[in-house]
């Protein structure tokens, strides 16, 4: 497989997860108001974030193939990337962090509480009380 090969083939599966994203999309629209009956607006705001979560998705995943590039440039004798490296890394750790915030919105994950007393990480709609130390939520 020569490098043209192995770009495209990287364009297509980013190409796939778009494609799944907004299939993903549909699907959460469609169970959302089967099973909470919801307004058309709230389905049209869960499908917005969802397009807006496949987004930041690939973001990462160009963040991530231009890391692979640098460490690649690094390794073969080409400028030293550090700085540049680091803020790519920082970048895809705040693109996590906002995925894990929509997708708490959208339903698809937990809201994880922290105990007050005691600092144990609960999810929040599955326990009125603290596992650990017996804390009311
Ligand atoms: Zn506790």
């Amino acid at each position: 497989m020569n490098d043209m090969n192995g770009i495209s083939g990287k364009l297509y599966a980013l190409l796939d997860s778009v494609k799944k994203g907004a299939e993903s999309a549909g699907e959460t629209a469609s169970n959302a108001a089967y099973m909470a009956g919801k307004k058309g607006e709230d389905i049209y705001n869960v499908v917005k974030l969802n397009f807006k979560i496949a987004e930041l998705k690939n973001d990462v995943d160009n963040a991530l193939t231009e890391i692979g590039k640098m460490v690649y440039q690094t390794h073969i004798g080409g400028d030293d990337n550090q700085e540049i490296l680091l803020e790519k890394l920082r970048e895809i750790d705040s693109l996590h962090a906002e995925i894990a915030e929509l997708e708490i919105k959208t339903g698809k994950a937990e809201k994880i509480i922290t105990c007050p007393v005691c600092g144990s990480e609960i999810q929040a709609s599955d326990h009125a009380y603290c596992g650990q130390c017996g804390t009311k939520l």
